[in-house]
């Protein structure tokens, strides 16, 4: 392709040293140099002691995959450059035999995926320069350790061979000469493991380990853009919702060292508790060692005060950097730092992930200290958090019963119970055969678990720190898990662990806490979060702290957001729910749910094995009481608030029994005989039943079912008002695609609900209203808004109409379309914005234009979903309903959504 005049005089600028990019609040460089780049450029110029190094952008990465996988050519000459600046800031010389410049290749993108793309550390060595840094440092033991854990990293992460193989040589060597620590291996131990890891080199991949270091740097920086694509991340990516589009940037950095002795060490570490959220400087190190040794969870680290007695001016010295650096970014720090010979080096600095308690936490805490303002504290907490803090706690009645055999490091808050599983794919496996809870444990996580950490109900390991690869990934997932539970031997060829005696085997059932770092042989029922246990006044507010840092911060959300939040709501159980989470009216109820409770479905079945219409009213009356009783409950719960009820909508053959046996059953009980309610069940059969005689078209050719249901809503509400009460009623009439559907439904319950309202001599203010979701009601909305009061979204329906995939069926391929990049999102889950979005918006315009007052909400699922109601927000509905335990999650994405349409504040998530 012929370049334009333009492109060929615009230069593009493909590597930053650190310090000339900046990652301010708005996060403009991240997207080019990615979190750790710009952390990095960022502290560098504010002073802070980081080894100099530069970024190659993101952009690169993202012509590396556009162009086959090269490199763009002008990337040579700027990173040549990059490189001799290196050399002179160092005073070394890459590749030098005598002064070796060492240098780490990280990758970084612009959200952060801990673990999930290569790092290679101690690039630069070779079999001439190890010598050099031996005679540099005086150190030959260090020289070697460096020399073999480059050789590792980089046969691991550049040429794909398994770490086992590297592992099994350490461990042989440390049995051969009775030794328990790597750090007890001599010097000449090392360079004997290093003349091995270059046979496993060579034996794998065919050729010798490289001794050219600009062939080692090329290698590596390909390796790091490949990891962007790699497995693991692909899914880290799915789960967390980042773009595959990014792309990551690469970092290459002067080599500290924390392995020099005793002096030395590397740790990493977090400016508030990133579980709890507490205000306390947090972290963990070990003295002596390289970065990965702590990340990956191999050792147990120590606890960041020990730092303080060991090494107590760097520890002020971290102390008082990261607080700046709290300051600076105003929201938690993530940082990593290396101690060499007694200085200390900041390796990294970027937003802490954390779990919803402490989002909650630092986000409240944050306002009172000034730091943030309200708006910036809820655009910090994301949807999901906040509904972890409603998730199960165990059974405290249960719960006092066992006594723990073991406690690790709560690393990630939440009770679970499941049967253990001790390797990512049994738990799979085992998902695919049974329904059971699974709790995986192992020594340590990687990040090929993740299809196993994602299915498992929580997790516990018996290595590893807070900061743990297990750790960071559950606290994401909002996960309930433990590490570095030392007390549990876990013996992987018998699939068991031992602990204090106990043999616990491959699918026993055990319990952890999340919150504490218990676990628990056995199986503790969960129950219900402390906020819903003082909702519902089991316990009283100032019994608990979290539901305290939770109303105040809800009340927050309430002040801000402009959508009215309703709730989908059934019986009179739910409805409380739903009041208790602060629900402004019910959005929907699915009368035909009524239907199905055990002294209910026999009449209803009756009324639908009716021969003639007579009849029907026969069994239509015997229900009437019933329903109305239901409606009182109801409306009671919601007084003085709005309560939609629509008549009823699924087809028929639905309340019929499926198989010959309960035919028999029903024969027997409503003496009918087995004969007709085959018959009847077989005349109802639909090819396409969703598509069939349901919704509207019930109430058409079946009037007398709407008539009841008419009747059973204003009666329950007349004799409500003459109790006083104030009652709204709104009546729904679903699956309606023309007008004059709705004018039939329409004409029988006014008429009902007049002679309804003269018989008590009361008058009820209601409403008549309709659902949109068939795709030609979203189109002729201008026609049913003269008719309509209000329009809800059935979304469900809408999606079904819309896309033409069966609710009922779309499973079976709606996995594998979102896998496959057909549909960012399953959009019965997430509503279709492009698509579906635009009928809503149709519909709204026209419905709009005929009725400026018309009343506008949707109540399929996606009024639960937090970027669908986000959505609702920006199209001007008034209201979303979604199920109860949903309310919080709504209200909180509604208050975003009203902060990021005035755009004050930029705040990512990721
Ligand atoms: C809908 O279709 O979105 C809806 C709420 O109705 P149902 O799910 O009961 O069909
Ligand atoms: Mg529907």
């Amino acid at each position: 392709m012929v370049k334009t005049t333009k492109e060929v005089s615009k230069k593009t600028k493909y590597v930053y040293f650190f310090g000339e990019g900046k990652a301010d609040g708005k996060g403009t460089m991240k997207d080019l140099l990615g979190g750790k780049g710009a952390g990095l450029a960022e502290m560098s110029r504010s002073g802070v002691s980081v080894p100099p190094g530069f970024t190659i952008t993101t952009e690169v990465c993202r012509y590396f995959y556009k162009h086959n996988q090269k490199l763009p050519s002008e990337l040579n000459i700027q990173f040549n450059q990059a490189m001799v600046k290196l050399e002179k800031l160092t005073n070394k010389k890459f590749g030098d035999e005598n002064n070796p410049l060492l240098v780490s290749v990280r990758s970084g993108a612009k959200f952060s995926m801990p673990g999930m793309m290569d790092t290679i550390l101690n690039l630069g060595l070779n079999d001439k320069s190890v010598a050099g840094l031996s005679r540099l440092t005086g150190n030959e033991r260090f020289a070697f350790d460096a020399y073999r854990r480059f050789i590792q990293m980089f046969g691991n992460v550049v040429m794909g061979i398994d770490k086992d193989n590297f592992e099994e040589i350490i461990k042989l060597k440390k049995e051969q000469k009775g030794l328990k620590e790597d750090t007890e291996l001599t010097a000449d131990d090392l360079k004997n493991i290093v003349e091995k890891y270059k046979q496993i080199y060579k034996e794998k991949t065919g050729q010798d380990f490289p001794q050219n270091p600009w062939e080692q740097l090329k290698m590596a920086v390909d390796a790091v853009f490949k990891s962007w694509n790699n497995k693991r991340a692909i899914e880290y990516r799915r789960i967390n919702k980042i773009p595959d589009d990014l792309g990551t940037a690469c970092n290459i950095q002067v080599m500290v060292f924390g392995n020099m002795g005793n002096d030395s060490g590397t740790g990493v570490g977090f400016t508030r508790n990133p579980a709890t959220g507490e205000k306390e400087f947090y972290g963990e190190y070990l003295t002596n060692a390289q970065g990965e040794d702590v990340v990956a969870g191999i050792r147990t680290p120590k606890q960041i005060e020990e730092l303080q007695k060991e090494m107590p001016h760097v520890y002020e010295q971290l102390k008082t950097i990261t607080s700046n650096l709290e300051k600076h970014y105003r929201d938690v720090q993530d940082f990593e730092f290396t101690i060499e010979k007694g200085k200390l080096y900041m390796l990294q600095t970027r937003t802490g992930q954390r779990t919803g308690l402490a989002a909650l936490k630092i986000a409240v805490s944050m306002v009172k200290e000034k730091l943030i303002s309200k708006e910036e504290a809820i655009m910090r907490v994301k949807p999901e958090q906040l509904d972890q803090l409603l998730h199960p706690m165990f059974d405290l009645k249960e719960r006092i019963k066992y006594k723990p055999v073991a406690k690790g490091l709560p690393a990630s808050p939440g009770a679970a119970c499941g049967r253990v599983m001790f390797s990512a794919d049994d738990v799979v496996k085992e998902k695919e055969k049974t329904k059971d809870p699974l709790l995986l444990v192992r020594n340590e996580t990687v990040p090929d678990d993740i299809h196993g950490i994602t299915l498992a109900e929580g997790i516990l390991t018996a290595t590893g720190g807070m900061t743990s690869h297990a750790a960071v990934v559950t606290r994401g997932m909002g996960k309930p898990c433990i590490v570095g539970c030392n007390a549990i031997i876990i013996d992987e060829k018998k699939q068991e662990f031992s602990v204090k005696g106990n043999i616990v085997k491959k699918g026993d059932w055990i319990s952890i806490d999340g919150m504490t770092g218990e676990v628990i042989i056995g199986k503790i029922p969960t129950g219900p979060s402390e906020i819903l246990l003082v909702l519902e006044g089991k316990i009283k507010p100032e019994e608990s702290k979290l539901y305290q840092l939770y109303s105040t911060f809800i009340g927050w959300v309430d002040k801000v957001r402009k959508l009215g939040i309703r709730a989908n709501a059934d019986i009179p159980r739910d409805a409380k729910v739903a009041r208790l989470f602060g629900a402004e009216g019910i959005g929907l109820c699915r009368t035909e749910h009524m239907f199905f409770a055990p002294d209910r479905i026999s009449l209803m079945q009756k009324m639908i094995l009716s021969e003639t219409s007579q009849e029907r009213r026969i069994a239509l009356e015997k229900l009437l009481p019933l329903q109305k009783s239901d409606f009182i409950g109801l409306f009671e719960e919601m007084e003085g608030f709005p309560v939609i009820i629509r008549t009823l909508d699924p087809p028929l053959h639905e309340f019929l029994p499926k198989t010959k046996e309960a035919a028999k059953e029903l024969a027997e009980k409503i003496e009918i005989p087995e004969e007709k309610i085959l018959q009847k069940t077989q005349s109802l059969h639909e090819f396409n039943p969703m598509l069939g005689h349901r919704g509207c078209r019930l109430g058409i050719t079946y009037p007398e079912i709407t008539e009841m249901q008419a009747k059973a809503i204003i009666e329950a509400a007349c004799e409500l008002a003459l109790k006083g009460k104030k009652i709204i009623p709104e009546i729904m009439i679903p699956l309606v695609g023309h007008i004059n559907e709705f004018k039939n439904q329409k004409e029988i319950v006014v008429r009902i609900a007049e002679e309804t309202m003269k018989k008590y001599n009361v008058k009820i203010k209601y409403m008549i209203g309709t659902m949109i979701e068939v795709p030609r009601a979203a189109l002729t909305s201008d026609e049913i808004a003269q008719e309509a009061e209000f329009f809800s979204f059935g979304t469900n329906d809408l999606t079904q109409m819309g896309f033409g995939f069966s609710r009922d069926d779309v499973a079976k391929f709606i996995q594998e379309y979102v896998e496959k990049k057909i549909l960012k999102d399953d959009p019965f889950l997430t509503l279709d914005q492009t698509g579906i979005g635009q009928l809503i918006k149709i519909s709204i315009d026209k419905g709009r234009k005929v009725n400026k007052k018309l009343d506008i909400g949707i109540c399929g699922e996606h009024g639960g979903d937090p970027e669908s109601v986000k959505f609702c927000h920006r199209v001007g509905m008034n209201y979303v309903s979604c199920s109860p335990y949903r309310i919080p999650i709504a209200k909180l994405a509604a208050a975003q959504a009203v902060i990021e349409q005035e755009g004050k504040i930029h705040y990512t998530f990721k």
